[in-house]
């Protein structure tokens, strides 16, 4: 079976946002260069919703919702652990002019900007969310991962030092009756 190539989930047509008010999308964890060498497993997906603000059109202010669970090394088991992350953020989508005036016409809209908005161009009536959704990712991730709960580490083998010594005291108690027999000098035979 020959596979079709995968539509590219993070190019949204303006004119379909418009129209629609929101659009939803996935794209694949492995498809997002930056953020993988950061990952432990580069599977599942990122669900995103892009929203035109209401009242909002003539700034061209969205909204992009983000929501997925990476998995990344946890530093206490180091097995992979998920790291929810869910996040929204404001974008500017700017049409693109001629390169002239492409510049001046970004710097005046940036001055009406709220702060921490991004930037998106509009090329051919097409944005591409792909490098904001990675960056918003990028700013997510945890320095140390590591599982919520400490009880999925011990699942996974990991033990604390008073664990593990409770552990070997445990291993003593379940005395081996062969060693038993050794220890009193009589050899089996
Ligand atoms: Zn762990």
């Amino acid at each position: 079976m020959v596979s079709k190539p995968r539509q590219q989930a993070w190019i949204i047509s303006w004119r379909e946002l418009r129209a629609e008010g929101v659009i939803r999308r996935s794209l694949l964890v492995a498809d997002l260069e930056r953020l993988t060498p950061l990952l432990s497993e580069t599977i599942g997906e990122v669900d995103f919703k892009a929203t035109l603000l209401t009242g909002e059109a003539k700034r061209n202010l969205i909204t992009i919702e983000i929501k997925t669970a990476l998995l990344m090394e946890c530093q206490r088991c180091l097995t992979s652990c998920y790291v929810n992350v869910e996040r929204s953020f404001q974008a500017c989508v700017v049409e693109h002019e001629s390169t002239e005036n492409a510049e001046s016409h970004v710097e005046r809209l940036l001055e009406h900007l709220p702060e921490d908005c991004e930037v998106v161009l509009l090329e051919d009536g097409l944005m591409n969310v792909n490098h904001l959704i990675e960056d918003e990712l990028l700013l997510s991730l945890p320095l140390v991962a590591r599982h919520e709960n400490q009880q999925d580490c011990l699942a996974q083998g990991y033990r604390t030092t008073a664990l593990a010594e409770a552990v070997k005291v445990d291993e003593k108690t379940h005395v081996n009756p062969f060693s038993m027999l050794k220890s009193r000098g009589i050899e089996e035979k």
